[in-house]
Parts: C-alpha cells; structure tokens; sequence
C-alpha cells in the first residue's frame, strides 16, 4: 500500500509534533515560519484558570494561523507545542503559579530558535500573551541572539502594541478607564468568558475592582500579596464581557497575522516602548 505520510495536508494546522524528520527537511526554508507559543502557568485571580495566558495564546497562534494559511496558500506555517513556562515569580505566593528565571525562558527560545535555525530555516514568530518584564527580557534576549547567529529572523508581536497602550485606542468606547486593567481584570476575565466561559468561576460578579501600578518603583521587586493584591487580580473583573472579549480576542488575532506578514516581507516590526527596554536592562535574572 503506498504510504503518503510523507505529504502535507496543508489544508489542516501543520502541527510540528505530527510531522517526522523526512517532512521537515522537505519544508522550503524560505517559505516557512515557525511559531513558538510560551505563556506560564499563573494564578489569575479567584476566577480564572491559571491557564489563561496559555490558553489564550495557544487559541490566538491557532486562528492567526488558519487566516495566514488562507491569505497565503504558497507558505506554510507550522504550530510548535505550546511550552508551558515563563517568569511570574511575583506570583508564585498562590498556588498554581509555576515561575522559572529568565534565564530559563532565554534558554528555552535560544534552542528552540537554534534547532530550526541550523536547519536553515528563516522565520520564528515567538508567541507570548505573558508580558512580565523577566519573560520579556529572556524572550527578547534569546531572539537577539539567534538573529546574530543564524540567518532566522524573529519577532514577539504582543509586548510592543500591549505596552503602547494601542488596544485602548482602539478599543470601542467603555465608559470607564481601561487603562488600569492589568492582571485577571476586565480585560483578561471577558477573554476567557468569550473563549472559555466553563472555566470563569461565577465569583467574578462579585469582585471588587482593584487597582495597583506595577511599573511604579514603589512595587517594583515586591510580589502580589505584599502589595496587597489578596486574591490576586488587577482591575475589574465584574465587568467582564464576552462581547469585548470577542472583540479583544479578534484584535489579538490580527496583531499576529500582521506582525507575521512584516516579518515575511522583511517589514521593521512595532518595537518595545523605552521604559520597558529600560527596566529588561535594570534588571536582574532571577
Ligand atoms: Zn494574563
């Protein structure tokens, strides 16, 4: 019986885990990219599951995919596995939160970056909804490194149009600051009402809205429970919309696709404010 194994059925998700080393090595290097979703497991206040920034982002990486594939039927874009791990020691405080150094996140980028790129391949989109400046700072620091070393071009698309703030420009009007929505709040809880409304605990209703500015100095270093954040969440969860969190989730959706076409045509990509490159730099790994 022939075997067609070997063939791609490109009108599924190519999921690197299902392919074998033969399909790999026939993939064409310049028209292929590759997409590393790394988000950890983190508490998210009392009502959301300590998946959320890694079943967000698994979800986002997923249907940017499916329009990538249909906006371009020549390229082939393939899933890896999304890794579970990344900086939140701030967290850890709470159980479920599971936080390594960035050391760690770095190291974990740099191989999986070096693999492709001693391959040969050309293209690596590191896929992260976890923005903590640690998990910054490994991911960012990996990237640099594999970008001198190999011919693999790569970017991060979240960090930059998150910390510009471009989602509130964008966003439809709310009639309150959403500014302040950082952690388990408004945004994150509509998120996951929208995609994964069984895993919202009902509590959410009844959360107080609760604010603190984790990039101010005073906080800087201090984790969540000696700044007081007892239940662990920051902004206002009762508000919490699917409405938005499906809109949200289409806007994540489109940051992708575009970042991943700048990178195919060689595009300059949007970068990190200055305070965020400044404070990876202040910092120490840990
Ligand atoms: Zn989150």
């Amino acid at each position: 019986m022939k075997n067609n194994a070997n063939k791609l059925n490109k009108s599924k998700i190519i999921k690197l885990e299902e392919l074998n080393w033969k399909q790999i090595e026939n993939l064409d290097k310049n028209k292929t990219i590759f997409f590393l979703p790394i988000s950890p497991l983190e508490q998210h206040g009392p009502h959301l599951p300590v998946g959320t920034d890694l079943l967000t982002i698994k979800d986002v990486v997923n249907n940017a995919v499916k329009i990538l594939n249909k906006k371009n039927p020549d390229l082939t874009f393939v899933l890896i596995p999304p890794i579970p791990i990344g900086y939140c020691k701030f967290n850890t405080e709470f159980p479920g939160s599971i936080s390594v150094s960035g050391k760690v996140v770095r190291d974990v980028v740099y191989s999986v970056g070096s693999a492709l790129g001693n391959h040969k391949f050309k293209y690596m989109v590191v896929c992260t909804f976890h923005l903590a400046v640690g998990h910054l700072r490994g991911i960012y620091s990996a990237m640099k490194k594999l970008e001198s070393e190999f011919d693999l071009k790569t970017c991060e698309p979240w960090g930059p149009i998150y910390f510009k703030r471009d989602i509130e420009k964008r966003e439809p009007k709310l009639g309150f600051d959403t500014s302040k929505e950082v952690h388990g709040g408004f945004r994150e809880t509509s998120l996951m009402k929208y995609q994964y409304p069984y895993l919202v605990d009902e509590s959410y209703k009844k959360l107080q809205s609760i604010y603190r500015d984790v990039m101010s100095p005073r906080v800087l270093g201090k984790n969540f429970k000696e700044i007081g954040l007892k239940d662990g969440y920051i902004g206002s969860p009762a508000r919490a919309d699917a409405d938005y969190g499906r809109w949200f989730f289409n806007e994540i959706v489109n940051v992708f696709v575009e970042s991943t076409l700048k990178l195919l045509k060689g595009e300059q990509q949007e970068e990190l404010p200055n305070y965020i490159k400044v404070a990876m730099k202040a910092l120490f790994w840990q």
